[in-house]
Protein backbone atom coordinates (compact mmCIF):
# COMPACT_ATOMS: atom_id res chain seq x y z
CA UNK A 1 0.00 0.00 0.00
CA UNK A 2 1.38 3.70 -0.71
CA UNK A 3 1.11 5.86 2.04
CA UNK A 4 2.52 8.91 0.91
CA UNK A 5 1.50 11.31 4.06
CA UNK A 6 2.94 8.99 6.76
CA UNK A 7 6.71 9.49 5.21
CA UNK A 8 7.01 13.35 5.98
CA UNK A 9 10.76 13.59 6.47
CA UNK A 10 13.90 12.65 5.01
CA UNK A 11 17.00 13.04 6.81
CA UNK A 12 19.93 11.90 5.33
CA UNK A 13 22.34 13.30 8.62
CA UNK A 14 21.01 11.15 11.01
CA UNK A 15 23.27 8.33 10.73
CA UNK A 16 25.96 10.98 11.09
CA UNK A 17 24.11 12.64 14.12
CA UNK A 18 25.84 10.01 17.15
CA UNK A 19 28.87 12.47 16.20
CA UNK A 20 27.15 15.30 16.55
CA UNK A 21 29.02 18.73 16.82
CA UNK A 22 31.69 17.52 14.24
CA UNK A 23 31.31 19.18 10.45
CA UNK A 24 32.42 15.63 8.73
CA UNK A 25 33.08 12.83 10.05
CA UNK A 26 36.21 10.28 8.77
CA UNK A 27 36.00 7.15 8.16
CA UNK A 28 37.28 3.80 6.72
CA UNK A 29 36.24 2.85 3.63
CA UNK A 30 34.01 -0.35 4.41
CA UNK A 31 32.33 2.00 7.05
CA UNK A 32 31.87 5.03 4.41
CA UNK A 33 30.45 1.77 1.89
CA UNK A 34 27.97 0.49 4.20
CA UNK A 35 26.94 3.85 5.63
CA UNK A 36 26.28 4.36 1.90
CA UNK A 37 24.09 1.68 1.18
CA UNK A 38 22.06 2.74 3.95
CA UNK A 39 21.89 6.33 1.97
CA UNK A 40 20.01 4.03 -0.73
CA UNK A 41 18.28 1.87 0.90
CA UNK A 42 16.85 4.70 3.19
CA UNK A 43 15.92 6.67 -0.20
CA UNK A 44 14.68 3.91 -2.18
CA UNK A 45 12.45 3.08 0.88
CA UNK A 46 10.97 6.74 0.51
CA UNK A 47 10.74 6.68 -3.30
CA UNK A 48 8.78 3.30 -2.99
CA UNK A 49 6.08 4.56 -0.95
CA UNK A 50 6.01 7.86 -3.37
CA UNK A 51 6.63 9.93 0.15
CA UNK A 52 5.35 13.45 0.15
CA UNK A 53 8.14 15.23 2.48
CA UNK A 54 7.73 17.95 4.48
CA UNK A 55 11.28 18.41 5.81
CA UNK A 56 14.69 17.28 4.02
CA UNK A 57 18.04 17.11 5.66
CA UNK A 58 20.97 15.84 3.54
CA UNK A 59 24.75 16.83 3.74
CA UNK A 60 26.67 15.32 0.63
CA UNK A 61 29.94 16.98 -1.55
CA UNK A 62 28.07 17.66 -4.98
CA UNK A 63 31.44 17.94 -6.08
CA UNK A 64 32.26 14.91 -5.55
CA UNK A 65 32.80 12.82 -8.81
CA UNK A 66 32.96 9.19 -7.68
CA UNK A 67 29.94 9.02 -5.89
CA UNK A 68 27.90 11.33 -8.21
CA UNK A 69 25.59 12.80 -4.91
CA UNK A 70 23.75 15.12 -7.71
CA UNK A 71 22.84 12.48 -9.54
CA UNK A 72 21.52 10.26 -6.95
CA UNK A 73 19.66 13.59 -4.94
CA UNK A 74 18.54 14.39 -8.89
CA UNK A 75 16.50 11.49 -9.07
CA UNK A 76 15.60 11.04 -5.19
CA UNK A 77 13.50 13.99 -5.49
CA UNK A 78 12.04 12.70 -8.96
CA UNK A 79 10.73 9.77 -6.91
CA UNK A 80 8.74 11.59 -3.96
CA UNK A 81 6.17 14.82 -4.03
CA UNK A 82 8.00 18.02 -2.89
CA UNK A 83 4.81 20.36 -3.24
CA UNK A 84 4.57 20.76 0.52
CA UNK A 85 7.96 20.62 1.58
CA UNK A 86 8.45 23.50 4.12
CA UNK A 87 12.23 22.67 5.03
CA UNK A 88 15.45 22.49 3.69
CA UNK A 89 18.60 21.91 5.22
CA UNK A 90 21.10 20.89 2.31
CA UNK A 91 25.05 21.16 3.12
CA UNK A 92 26.36 20.77 -0.44
CA UNK A 93 29.68 21.37 0.14
CA UNK A 94 30.37 18.49 2.85
CA UNK A 95 29.40 14.56 2.70
CA UNK A 96 28.90 13.36 6.61
CA UNK A 97 30.27 10.86 6.61
CA UNK A 98 34.03 10.25 4.18
CA UNK A 99 36.55 7.68 3.32
CA UNK A 100 39.72 8.73 4.38
CA UNK A 101 41.17 8.74 1.39
CA UNK A 102 38.71 10.98 0.07
CA UNK A 103 40.82 14.03 -0.36
CA UNK A 104 43.77 14.03 -2.10
CA UNK A 105 46.58 15.08 0.02
CA UNK A 106 47.63 18.31 -2.50
CA UNK A 107 45.64 20.35 -4.93
CA UNK A 108 46.36 23.44 -6.83
CA UNK A 109 44.76 26.42 -6.26
CA UNK A 110 43.67 25.67 -10.24
CA UNK A 111 42.44 22.44 -9.40
CA UNK A 112 40.45 23.71 -6.06
CA UNK A 113 38.76 26.65 -8.29
CA UNK A 114 37.42 24.22 -10.58
CA UNK A 115 36.25 21.40 -8.26
CA UNK A 116 34.17 24.62 -5.85
CA UNK A 117 32.63 25.96 -9.27
CA UNK A 118 31.68 21.92 -10.02
CA UNK A 119 30.01 22.00 -6.37
CA UNK A 120 28.15 25.54 -7.47
CA UNK A 121 26.91 24.67 -10.47
CA UNK A 122 25.73 21.09 -9.21
CA UNK A 123 23.89 23.38 -6.08
CA UNK A 124 22.30 25.35 -8.55
CA UNK A 125 20.73 22.46 -11.09
CA UNK A 126 19.54 20.60 -8.25
CA UNK A 127 18.45 24.13 -6.26
CA UNK A 128 16.63 24.93 -9.85
CA UNK A 129 14.58 21.52 -9.56
CA UNK A 130 13.41 22.51 -6.16
CA UNK A 131 12.23 25.92 -6.92
CA UNK A 132 9.95 24.01 -9.79
CA UNK A 133 8.99 21.15 -7.50
CA UNK A 134 8.53 23.05 -3.90
CA UNK A 135 7.29 26.24 -3.96
CA UNK A 136 6.06 26.02 -0.85
CA UNK A 137 9.63 26.14 1.12
CA UNK A 138 9.52 28.40 4.24
CA UNK A 139 12.90 27.41 6.21
CA UNK A 140 15.87 26.99 4.54
CA UNK A 141 19.62 26.15 5.49
CA UNK A 142 22.62 26.61 3.06
CA UNK A 143 26.01 26.98 2.20
CA UNK A 144 25.42 29.86 -0.05
CA UNK A 145 27.33 31.00 -3.39
CA UNK A 146 25.96 34.49 -3.68
CA UNK A 147 26.15 33.91 -7.68
CA UNK A 148 23.57 36.49 -9.78
CA UNK A 149 21.99 32.80 -10.01
CA UNK A 150 21.33 30.99 -6.96
CA UNK A 151 20.59 34.95 -5.68
CA UNK A 152 17.71 34.84 -8.33
CA UNK A 153 16.71 31.07 -7.65
CA UNK A 154 16.30 32.00 -3.83
CA UNK A 155 13.89 34.54 -4.83
CA UNK A 156 11.26 32.24 -6.30
CA UNK A 157 11.02 30.78 -2.59
CA UNK A 158 8.72 33.87 -1.78
CA UNK A 159 7.33 31.89 1.42
CA UNK A 160 10.24 31.74 2.80
CA UNK A 161 10.23 32.87 6.58
CA UNK A 162 13.33 31.62 8.01
CA UNK A 163 17.06 31.79 6.08
CA UNK A 164 20.22 30.48 7.36
CA UNK A 165 22.82 31.06 4.39
CA UNK A 166 26.34 30.05 5.80
CA UNK A 167 29.49 30.70 4.40
CA UNK A 168 30.88 28.86 1.24
CA UNK A 169 34.46 29.91 0.47
CA UNK A 170 36.80 32.10 1.42
CA UNK A 171 37.38 33.39 -1.89
CA UNK A 172 33.76 33.86 -3.01
CA UNK A 173 32.75 38.10 -2.27
CA UNK A 174 29.01 39.33 -2.08
CA UNK A 175 28.24 42.16 -3.77
CA UNK A 176 26.17 44.82 -1.90
CA UNK A 177 23.75 45.10 -3.74
CA UNK A 178 23.07 41.31 -4.55
CA UNK A 179 22.60 41.58 -0.44
CA UNK A 180 20.06 44.27 -1.08
CA UNK A 181 18.37 42.53 -3.51
CA UNK A 182 17.57 39.66 -2.05
CA UNK A 183 16.51 40.94 1.49
CA UNK A 184 14.00 43.21 -0.67
CA UNK A 185 12.69 40.42 -2.71
CA UNK A 186 11.45 37.66 0.38
CA UNK A 187 8.25 39.89 1.55
CA UNK A 188 7.50 36.92 3.80
CA UNK A 189 11.27 36.97 5.32
CA UNK A 190 11.70 37.06 9.36
CA UNK A 191 14.37 35.50 10.58
CA UNK A 192 17.79 35.81 9.03
CA UNK A 193 20.95 34.43 9.63
CA UNK A 194 23.87 34.88 7.40
CA UNK A 195 27.39 33.88 8.08
CA UNK A 196 29.46 35.97 5.16
CA UNK A 197 33.16 36.25 5.32
CA UNK A 198 34.38 39.22 2.92
CA UNK A 199 37.25 38.95 1.41
CA UNK A 200 40.18 40.98 2.02
CA UNK A 201 40.41 42.54 -1.41
CA UNK A 202 36.54 43.81 -0.56
CA UNK A 203 37.24 45.33 2.82
CA UNK A 204 36.00 48.89 3.13
CA UNK A 205 32.86 47.50 1.07
CA UNK A 206 29.84 47.77 3.18
CA UNK A 207 26.20 46.57 2.43
CA UNK A 208 23.21 47.89 2.52
CA UNK A 209 20.00 45.79 4.24
CA UNK A 210 16.33 46.54 3.54
CA UNK A 211 13.31 44.36 4.43
CA UNK A 212 9.79 45.06 5.72
CA UNK A 213 9.35 42.12 7.19
CA UNK A 214 12.32 40.75 9.00
CA UNK A 215 12.24 40.49 12.69
CA UNK A 216 15.17 39.04 13.66
CA UNK A 217 18.83 39.33 12.09
CA UNK A 218 22.12 37.04 13.38
CA UNK A 219 25.04 38.19 11.68
CA UNK A 220 27.56 37.26 14.45
CA UNK A 221 29.28 34.46 12.86
CA UNK A 222 30.03 36.88 9.74
CA UNK A 223 34.09 38.40 9.40
CA UNK A 224 34.37 41.66 7.95
CA UNK A 225 30.49 42.27 7.47
CA UNK A 226 29.83 45.95 7.87
CA UNK A 227 26.49 47.91 7.24
CA UNK A 228 26.18 50.78 4.97
CA UNK A 229 21.96 51.23 5.51
CA UNK A 230 19.60 49.52 7.21
CA UNK A 231 15.82 49.93 6.64
CA UNK A 232 14.23 47.20 8.34
CA UNK A 233 10.96 48.64 9.94
CA UNK A 234 10.14 45.37 11.70
CA UNK A 235 13.17 44.21 13.14
CA UNK A 236 13.21 43.39 16.82
CA UNK A 237 16.12 41.82 17.23
CA UNK A 238 20.31 41.95 15.76
CA UNK A 239 23.24 39.99 16.97
CA UNK A 240 26.32 41.17 15.27
CA UNK A 241 29.99 40.82 16.10
CA UNK A 242 33.09 42.44 15.35
CA UNK A 243 35.59 39.97 14.92
CA UNK A 244 39.01 41.08 14.85
CA UNK A 245 40.68 39.71 11.71
CA UNK A 246 44.42 40.42 12.09
CA UNK A 247 44.75 42.35 9.15
CA UNK A 248 47.33 44.88 10.54
CA UNK A 249 47.58 48.15 8.90
CA UNK A 250 49.07 51.40 9.55
CA UNK A 251 47.33 54.62 10.85
CA UNK A 252 46.13 56.05 7.48
CA UNK A 253 45.04 53.25 5.83
CA UNK A 254 43.13 52.48 8.71
CA UNK A 255 41.23 55.82 9.24
CA UNK A 256 40.89 56.13 5.16
CA UNK A 257 39.11 52.60 5.57
CA UNK A 258 37.03 53.34 8.31
CA UNK A 259 36.06 56.70 7.26
CA UNK A 260 33.97 54.78 4.63
CA UNK A 261 31.97 53.39 7.67
CA UNK A 262 29.05 54.31 9.00
CA UNK A 263 28.58 53.85 12.75
CA UNK A 264 26.06 51.13 13.77
CA UNK A 265 24.44 53.39 16.19
CA UNK A 266 23.33 55.75 13.52
CA UNK A 267 22.36 52.93 11.38
CA UNK A 268 19.80 51.21 14.28
CA UNK A 269 18.82 54.94 15.08
CA UNK A 270 17.62 55.86 11.52
CA UNK A 271 16.51 52.34 10.40
CA UNK A 272 15.14 49.85 13.09
CA UNK A 273 12.40 51.82 14.90
CA UNK A 274 11.20 48.53 16.00
CA UNK A 275 14.65 47.72 17.77
CA UNK A 276 14.18 45.84 21.37
CA UNK A 277 17.71 43.99 21.52
CA UNK A 278 21.19 44.42 20.48
CA UNK A 279 22.97 41.07 20.90
CA UNK A 280 22.63 39.78 24.63
CA UNK A 281 21.61 43.38 25.75
CA UNK A 282 17.46 44.28 26.02
CA UNK A 283 17.53 47.90 24.94
CA UNK A 284 16.61 50.91 27.55
CA UNK A 285 13.46 52.81 26.07
CA UNK A 286 15.56 55.80 25.55
CA UNK A 287 18.57 54.52 23.83
CA UNK A 288 17.57 56.72 20.22
CA UNK A 289 17.49 59.64 21.99
CA UNK A 290 20.95 59.22 24.21
CA UNK A 291 23.18 56.88 24.68
CA UNK A 292 24.29 54.98 27.65
CA UNK A 293 27.41 52.85 29.21
CA UNK A 294 25.71 49.76 28.67
CA UNK A 295 24.83 50.19 24.94
CA UNK A 296 28.37 51.56 24.52
CA UNK A 297 29.96 48.58 25.82
CA UNK A 298 28.11 46.72 23.21
CA UNK A 299 28.63 48.95 20.54
CA UNK A 300 32.52 47.93 20.65
CA UNK A 301 31.77 44.61 20.51
CA UNK A 302 29.82 44.86 17.11
CA UNK A 303 30.67 48.31 15.30
CA UNK A 304 33.99 48.99 13.03
CA UNK A 305 34.02 52.78 13.26
CA UNK A 306 36.18 54.90 14.74
CA UNK A 307 34.68 55.87 17.57
CA UNK A 308 33.75 52.27 19.05
CA UNK A 309 37.37 50.66 17.83
CA UNK A 310 40.72 51.17 19.65
CA UNK A 311 42.63 48.88 17.64
CA UNK A 312 45.54 49.15 15.02
CA UNK A 313 43.74 45.87 13.58
CA UNK A 314 41.07 44.69 11.52
ZN1 LIG B 1 30.19 53.12 15.96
Amino acid sequence: MRTPRLWRVADFMRLGAFQSGMDGVLVSFLEFERWKEWVYQYAFHLTSRSASLLVLRASFDLGDQKTKWTDFLLQFLEGIHCSELQELELNWTLTHLEPVDFYPSSGTVAQICLAKTDQYNSFQTLFEKLTRSAPKLSKIKLPFDWSEHSVSLLTHFHQVHTLELNYFWVFKGVRPETMKGLTKSLPNLKTLILQVLVPVKDLGVSYPLESKSLEYLDVSQSRGLVFSCLDLPSLKELKVKKTIRGIILNRRTKLALQSRWCCLYDLMKSGTPNLQMLNAHRLLPHWRERGYTGLSEVLMQSCFCTQHTDTWLL
